[in-house]
């Protein structure tokens, strides 16, 4: 580095350049003691007494450099400009200038006035004394120091030649490169304290911005050395952790540190041994990084890392917002969000997880339940009422299920619960059962009590046999099966299931195949007047003949398409041969298809009908539709326009089965239709049971008041047929006592036949004589 020069060093360099000249003011005291005292030995060897002068002269400058000292003492140092400082080293170099100049000149005097030997050696002694101390105490000014030694050493050697003396001469010359090597200690002295004060600044500026940066950074630090003590700490870190001040905490150690926090209660009392022993991991290095709960609300993230020479540096962050949310959507993804039970894989996890933690072995059991005519509770009281009984048949199972059982949500209104059987029960079952019984009963929900039950399917199997991917196909065949006995019933997994429900994969996919390709039949049952004299109308039944199976009842097949998804394909098979067929047979005969509760979900039905009619050529009015109650259940608007959209057209709307759905007396008016087909059932018994046969007059009284047309359905023996003319409970009649199900063409034969016999014969037929 370039020794420094006044006019370029910077200012601040400069001003504590210029007050080391104005320090130590002992060495200045010293100094003109010494002067005056040696300049006074002078005179009373020489008696001499400009030397007295000289002495009056150095007191008399001493008292202005004092002067001076004090004035810099007093000054306002943050205030000099650059022009200040520069005066304050003028005043300074003069005061030391000058003195130098009087130890000059009285040593010249002496060597070349009073050339006595003892006063040359006196005077010449002090000035080179007092050269050596200008290094010492005026390296800080330039100026000063080639003044001072100017003013020293010129006097002495234009003394030294002057006196005319050969070697003083040669010798006063040597003063030169003394001269120069004591300016250049100074410059070297003034040049190494630039650079360390050039050097300091950087490193205070440093720590400094280090300190901003260290305190104003999001995260909390600690510095531990290798015996855990503090050494570094920032606002941040005592702010998270409750403590006033970061420099009380230098040194100290962090073990006590934090015993001190948790009797300060920043830390639950009952936390920090764990914490302790958490952070005592991290600082170990037996762990990179943690998440510590320091209490309810507030969750810190620590890291740490070590280094070579044992220094551990921890850096910790509030991460309770990004917990909280961490939670809220594991929660959101765990549990329903209706009934707060776990979902359906939430609910895997914690079985995989209570078999993992069992330490015996036991038969473990699992659930399903679904619940009755849960749609029909949407659809009457509206998804408000059905939510709320959601929640509530939750609530209930929760208390069933108690502390052990877990029970979850799986869809819409299905529940599964498992059984660990941590008690090792050996009717297992039995358990299952009774929670599957004890949850039916009343629930209330808005303001409205429902009696709800639920079919259930179950399996128990040994704990270590439970497969995730496995247990789910299973309770559902079990629940299939219980559905199919009886709403409200519970089957446990049988084997034989599985080999049922592969059976009944692969007919679903022989009949997607058969309904693609147009495999199906159509037979016709017809419908006769009570007097068996005509046919009104023929139902359209569909027939599949399986090329391995044979003939699949049409309940099963239209059951699996409409698990598929698939009736539309039936129906519209159905429709367009039914229209055909029955363009062929003399009018006004018609033809009745039944319809499923899927196809009338949207009116693609409506487009398929007019495209039937319209390639047929069938009149609408020989067109009837047949739909169960149940239909007329779901979507209830839906289902009403499309209807009425129907009926519009000339096609007549009848109710299948009437009597077996829910029972819709109330709305049957309501509703747009012509005709209502009264289900077997309640005939069956019609001969042999009072009671069933009023049921059966009350039902068709009913109809017959809202002016609907009443087909009695499944009339097999004479004496149903009996009762039900003499009482004229029918307009038309349908049923294996007048005939079954038949060809297209054996139904125009039929028509034929009784056509011939109406005018040959002009009497009532029996139906004898029909079939
Ligand atoms: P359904 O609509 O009630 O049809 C009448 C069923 O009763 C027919 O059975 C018929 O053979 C039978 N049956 C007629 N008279 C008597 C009788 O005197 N006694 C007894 N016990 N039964 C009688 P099928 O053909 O087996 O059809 C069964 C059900 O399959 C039908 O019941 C209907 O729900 C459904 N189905 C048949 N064909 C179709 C179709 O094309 N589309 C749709 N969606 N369903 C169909
Ligand atoms: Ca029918
Ligand atoms: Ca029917």
């Amino acid at each position: 580095m370039k020794p420094p020069s006044p006019d370029t060093v910077p200012t601040d360099i400069y001003l504590s350049f210029v007050s080391s000249l104005f320090g130590n003011r002992k060495t200045l005291v010293t100094g003109v003691f010494v002067h005056i005292l040696m300049y006074v030995l002078v005179f009373l060897s020489t008696y001499a007494s400009i030397y007295l002068a000289f002495c009056v002269a150095f007191a008399i400058v001493f008292g202005l450099r004092i002067n001076f000292f004090r004035q810099f003492d007093a000054a306002d140092k943050n205030s000099f400009t650059r022009a200040d400082i520069a005066s304050w080293e003028t005043r300074y170099v003069i005061g030391a200038a000058a003195t130098a100049a009087i130890l000059g000149i009285g040593s010249g005097y002496a060597i070349l006035i009073l050339r006595d030997p003892l006063a040359e050696f006196i005077c010449v002694a002090v000035t080179m004394a007092s050269m050596v101390s200008i290094v010492g105490r005026n390296y800080g000014s330039p100026r000063a120091v080639d003044l001072q030694i100017l003013a020293c050493c010129v006097p002495i050697v234009i003394a030294c030649l002057l006196s005319q003396e050969l070697y003083k001469g040669i010798a006063s010359l040597m003063l030169i490169p003394f001269g120069l090597t004591t300016r250049a200690m100074a410059n070297g002295m003034r040049e190494f304290l630039y650079r360390n004060i050039v050097a300091s600044r950087e490193i205070s500026l440093m720590a400094d911005r280090f300190d901003t940066a260290l305190n104003n950074m999001p995260h909390g630090l600690f510095m531990l050395d290798a015996q855990n003590r503090i050494l570094v700490v920032n606002r941040k870190a005592c702010e998270l952790l409750n403590f006033a001040d970061p420099q009380r905490l230098k040194d100290c150690e962090f073990d006590v540190v934090l015993r001190y926090g948790a009797r300060h209660a920043f830390i639950d009392g009952s936390l920090p041994g764990l914490i302790q022993r958490q952070l005592a991991q991290l600082v170990s290095g037996t762990l990179s990084r943690t998440l510590i709960q320091f209490n309810e609300d507030q969750f810190l993230e620590f890291s740490a890392s070590r280094r070579a020479d044992g220094i551990v540096i921890l850096i910790f962050e509030d991460v309770t917002v990004r917990i909280r949310a961490e939670r809220k959507i594991l929660h959101m993804v765990r549990y329903d969000p209706l009934t707060g039970l776990p979902n359906r894989e939430y609910f895997v996890d914690q079985v995989k997880e209570k078999l993992a933690a069992r330490n015996r072995e036991s038969r473990i059991g699992i659930l399903v339940l679904d619940i009755d005519d849960f749609k029909h509770v949407n659809d009457t009281k509206g998804h408000v009422a059905g939510d709320r009984l959601l929640v509530a048949v939750a609530e209930r199972l929760k208390a069933l299920a108690g502390t052990t059982v877990l029970v979850a949500r799986l869809v819409g209104d299905q529940f599964v619960l498992f059984f660990p059987n941590e008690d090792d029960v050996p009717d297992i079952d039995g358990r299952i059962r009774a929670l599957h019984a004890a949850m039916a009963g009343t629930y209330d929900a808005e303001d409205s009590s429902f009696r709800v039950s639920a079919s259930g399917g179950y399996m128990t199997m040994p704990g270590r046999e439970f497969r995730p991917e496995e247990w789910q196909i299973k309770v559902d065949l079990a629940l299939f099966e219980a559905k199919s006995r009886m709403k409200g019933g519970c089957s446990a997994f049988e084997q034989e299931m599985d080999a049922r429900y592969v059976e009944r994969q692969t007919l679903k996919d022989d009949l997607r195949e058969a309904v693609e390709a147009g495999r199906l039949q159509a037979v016709y049952q017809p419908m006769y007047t009570p007097d068996g004299s005509r046919i009104e109308c023929c139902e359209a039944l569909a027939r599949w003949i399986h090329p391995e199976k044979g003939s699949i009842p049409p309940d099963l097949f239209v059951q699996l398409a409409e698990e598929m998804g698939i009736v539309a394909g039936i129906t519209r098979f159905m429709v367009d041969r039914a229209c055909r067929d029955c363009v062929s047979w003399p009018a006004p005969l018609a033809v009745s298809v039944n319809l499923s509760a899927q196809d009338l979900r949207n009116d693609e039905v409506v487009k398929i009908v007019i495209a039937a009619l319209e390639t047929s050529g069938l009149e609408p009015s020989r067109l009837h539709l047949e739909v169960t109650e149940s239909c007329l259940m779901d979507e209830v608007a839906t289902v009403r326009s499309i209807l009425a959209d129907l009926r519009a057209r000339g096609i007549t709307i009848a109710i299948d089965d009437f009597g077996t759905g829910f029972s819709s007396l109330s709305y049957l008016d309501t509703l747009p239709v012509d005709v209502v087909k009264i289900d077997r059932s309640f005939v069956r018994d019609i001969t042999t049971d009072s009671r069933r046969f009023k049921l059966l007059c009350g039902i068709v009284d009913l109809s017959r008041a809202l002016s609907l047309h009443v087909v009695i359905e499944g009339v097999e023996t004479l004496e149903q047929l009996a009762l039900v003319v003499e009482r004229n409970l029918a307009d038309i009649i349908q049923g294996y006592v007048f005939s079954p199900p038949i060809t297209p063409e054996q139904v125009a034969e039929k028509v034929a036949n009784l056509d011939k016999r109406q005018l040959g014969a002009g009497r009532l037929f029996s139906p004898e004589v029909v079939r």
